[in-house]
């Protein structure tokens, strides 16, 4: 999701439920959701059909995340008879040893909690969008709650009249009860969205990938649809053409931007992303939350994070191919500028004390903060640096087609790269993903004229608690004192200070500047 705007609510706005884990031995493949949305108030009805898998040995009883909502019973979707569950309010538990079932069948009502909201958007109308992310689809969906567990999605919908739906499946966008239709491929449950109102759809040209044609809808409330339409996703189509091409086919069969009342800037839920409707009143809403999003079905949805600690898989390419994206539309000046705007954001923060990787934070809503969009960014960046393009976008290519529908942790994708390139990247990831913070450099120098040399000593002089950092190019440019700039590309050793010898042709130089085209996440000063 982009968080930028909405940052200090979803940290306000923590919800007291645990992390879920994968049931260990279940594997859930498929939902099939009935909901009823009420003509007034705010209590649905549900009525969930899960079919899974379970390994041999698995525990017998099978745990679906559910919150604050009525249980009237669950039936074995095969055989129709009522199966014995329990409920405490946070998971049904059902028996099924000895029953050799695979499909449930769970009725509940209820006003959800959190998850799904139904109530009165900007333009003063009733709607009701859901918004799930990182685990609230248990407060309206009984599901295994993690992204460790993706499945198949088909919902029915039945809507006030009038009410237009958009879901995660295609064409299931009518205002009375459909027949199931699904997505046929597996996504994470905090995408399992519907959203329902009065809503004017536009249809964009389709975008062409491979051999495929792909419809793009932008849905929106009346008010704000020719703006939705000119202005943030104006080159709405040209933006899934884009990542296609550079990453592979998009993975499903339809997408629809939609505004909502999500509470963060834009959610990627899997083929139907929920933008906040506030930019979209006040105009101020512009194309970047669009790439953001969009390119999150690529990562984030087809390939997820299978622990929250690898979350800078899914927001930190969601960050770096934005600018990719833009970049490959507008110019290299949307690249080079937003990787500046990204290591300020960074710095500003005030997380370096953290990894990107943070096995230690087990809440997903604090995983949400600059390590895992800007700095995200910034690793994907100088990965590329490091490769180059070519051995780049050839690893990122294997990796999105390799594991595409399923979850993953960052080291199958450090596999790819590794393949791609040739280079042993372990000190690189062990770096950027495991350390905190980044190097902190000194740089001062002598120039001996008389033998003709300069030397430079390059300390780190961050804190020690972050490690020392390997750099192998570190380019230096000096200003001589006719003007002239001379470059030079050093190694900076992972050690507290690297001291380089550089025969001086001429006299030294008045200046030095480090990493002059900004290439690496460094801070430096110059002393004399
Ligand atoms: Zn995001």
């Amino acid at each position: 999701m982009a968080t930028r705007i909405a940052a200090a609510s979803i940290l306000g706005a923590l919800c007291a439920v645990a992390a879920g884990a994968q049931q260990k031995g279940v594997d859930v493949t498929s939902y099939h959701f009935t909901i009823t949305i009420p003509d007034t108030g705010t209590s649905i009805t549900g009525h969930a059909q899960v079919r899974f898998r379970a390994a041999a040995g698995y525990d017998d009883t099978l745990r679906l995340d559910l919150v604050g909502m009525n249980v009237a019973g669950v039936t074995d979707q095969d055989s129709r008879k009522p199966v014995p569950f329990s409920y405490d309010g946070k998971s049904i538990r059902i028996t099924a040893a000895g029953l050799g079932f695979h499909g449930v069948v769970v009725d509940y009502s209820g006003s959800p909690t959190d998850g799904f909201f139904i109530g009165t958007n900007a333009r003063g109308r009733r709607s009701a969008f859901a918004d799930d992310w990182p685990n609230r689809a248990r407060f309206w969906l009984p599901t295994i709650d993690h992204p460790s567990d993706k499945a198949r999605v088909a919902w029915t919908v039945i809507a006030p009249a009038g009410w237009r739906t958009v879901s995660n499946a295609p064409q299931c966008v009518k205002a009375v009860a459909v027949a199931a239709c699904t997505e046929s491929v597996q996504i994470p449950t905090y995408t399992m969205v519907i959203g329902s109102g009065e809503m004017t759809v536009a249809s964009h040209r389709p975008a062409i990938v491979g051999h495929d044609t792909i419809p793009i809808e932008v849905w929106a409330y009346a008010e704000d649809s020719a703006f939705a339409n000119d202005v943030p996703f104006a080159r709405a189509t040209e933006i899934v053409e884009t990542m296609s091409r550079l990453v592979g086919p998009y993975p499903y069969s339809k997408l629809a931007h939609v505004e909502s009342s999500t509470r963060y800037g834009g959610m990627e839920n899997a083929t139907a992303i929920f933008y906040a409707e506030d930019p979209y009143v006040k105009r101020t809403m512009k194309e970047g939350v669009v790439r953001h999003e969009t390119a999150h079905q690529w990562f984030g949805d087809a390939v997820t994070p299978r622990e929250w600690a690898h979350l800078w898989l899914s927001e930190g390419f969601a960050s770096y191919f934005d600018l990719v994206i833009g970049a490959a539309l507008s110019g290299d000046s949307v690249l080079v500028n937003g990787m500046k705007a990204d290591k300020a954001a960074w710095l500003e923060a005030n997380v370096s004390n953290r990894p990107m990787v943070d096995i230690f934070e087990k809440d997903p809503n604090k995983l949400l903060n600059a390590n895992v969009y800007p700095k995200g960014a910034w690793v994907l960046h100088m990965l590329r640096e490091q490769v180059g393009d070519s051995a780049f976008f050839r690893g990122v290519r294997a990796y999105y087609k390799a594991y595409r529908d399923t979850s993953v942790v960052s080291a199958q994708f450090q596999e790819k790269i590794e393949d791609a390139s040739g280079q042993r990247l372990g000190w690189f990831f062990q770096q950027w993903l495991y350390q905190a913070g980044c190097p902190k450099l000194q740089v001062r120098w002598t120039a001996d004229t008389a033998a003709h040399t300069l030397q430079l000593s390059v300390q780190q002089v961050q804190p020690q608690a972050w490690g020392r950092f390997r750099l192998p190019a570190l380019t230096l440019a000096f200003v001589m004192p006719d003007g002239r700039t001379e470059r030079r590309v050093i190694t900076v050793l992972a050690q507290n200070e690297t001291v380089v010898t550089l025969p001086l042709p001429g006299p030294g130089p008045t200046d030095v500047i480090v990493d002059p085209d900004g290439t690496l996440l460094v801070v430096s000063t110059v002393l004399r």
